[in-house]
């Protein structure tokens, strides 16, 4: 029998601005290899006024959907159709996903955390303190709540945006779900002294990443107790001093890379409905940025 000839590749990607050092693609294409999909992951550099085309565009070549990557998040949501939940508590997409040609934004960032952090413990009832206010603890807030933590300690340096993620989440996000909820504010001026109630403690600031890699976050590392989940959001290196000195203390460990990684699962799952491999997507990953 001949076998039927096709050369159309279903297309999805990632729209950036500056996007060359994007890492995607080598995570999302080998995970369609392995599933037997002939789609392609482009990495694209769109420009802010170029935006509104490019979604356009997107939409004209029948992409199935799009990441959106700094400094889309939240511009991109005026071309969309439609939210998802945490998406519109956030009011930002990282991911929009093509439904009977109606574009709908997402945001996967948080949803990837909880998952990876599903994998240790359940997020229910859990007292939770997150370093940062910007992207990713938003997102990382909002989806911890949503999964039923019932305490969120906000630790930023700057306090108008600390107090603005206290304020969304002690408002519409906490409206939102049944669980009980706080969330409250701590202004990070001096050395943190991480509470021996806390259960899991993120780094969602983006201290540590490339090439300040031996920053450290302004914590008392005795604080640190091997009964709390330590989680740091930096991806590129993953072994930060932060996920070193927690390993060293006996603490479960989540690095940036099982964040990136669990958020490309839900990622392809939106846009294909199949389940990837995720250990061929860390090792796309680690090809990339070396695993130390
Ligand atoms: P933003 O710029 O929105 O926010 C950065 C945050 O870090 C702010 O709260 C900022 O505080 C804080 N910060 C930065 N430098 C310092 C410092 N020297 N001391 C204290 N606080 C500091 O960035 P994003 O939230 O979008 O991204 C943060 C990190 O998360 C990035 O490194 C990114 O790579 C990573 N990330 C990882 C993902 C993954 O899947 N692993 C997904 C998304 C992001 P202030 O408000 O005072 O400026």
């Amino acid at each position: 029998m001949v076998k039927e000839l096709n050369f159309k590749q279903e297309l999805v990607g990632c729209f950036g601005f500056p996007v060359a050092e994007n890492p995607t693609q080598a995570m999302i294409e080998p995970a369609f290899n392995a599933l037997n999909l002939d789609w392609r992951y482009l990495t694209l550099e769109v420009s802010p006024e170029n935006l509104k085309r490019a979604v356009k565009g997107a939409r004209a070549f029948g992409f199935k959907g799009f990441n959106c990557t700094i400094p889309h998040k939240i511009e991109v949501i005026q071309y969309l159709d439609s939210l998802g939940e945490s998406a519109e508590l956030m009011g930002a997409v990282n991911c929009v996903v093509n439904k009977n040609g109606k574009l709908i934004g997402e945001n996967t960032d948080g949803k990837g955390f909880v998952s990876s952090l599903k994998q240790i413990t359940d997020p229910s009832e859990k007292s939770c303190v997150i370093f940062g206010a910007g992207g990713a603890a938003r997102a990382i807030s909002v989806e911890m709540a949503i999964a039923g933590c019932s305490t969120i300690t906000i630790v930023n340096r700057s306090t108008k945006r600390g107090e603005q993620l206290v304020q969304l989440l002690n408002t519409k996000v906490k409206d939102s779900i049944k669980s009980t909820f706080h969330a409250e504010f701590v202004h990070w001026e001096q050395c943190y002294q991480i509470p021996s109630s806390a259960e899991v403690v993120i780094n969602a600031t983006s201290i540590g990443l490339f090439p300040d890699i031996s920053a450290r976050l302004n914590i008392e590392l005795e604080t640190l107790k091997p009964d709390m989940v330590i989680a740091d959001v930096i991806p590129n290196p993953p072994k930060t001093q932060l996920v070193n000195d927690a390993t060293e203390r006996g603490c479960k460990v989540i690095d940036g890379l099982e964040m990136l990684v669990a958020q490309g699962v839900i990622g392809i799952e939106y846009w294909t409905g199949q389940s990837p491999d995720p250990s061929i997507m860390r090792k796309g990953l680690e090809d990339v940025f070396g695993s130390s």
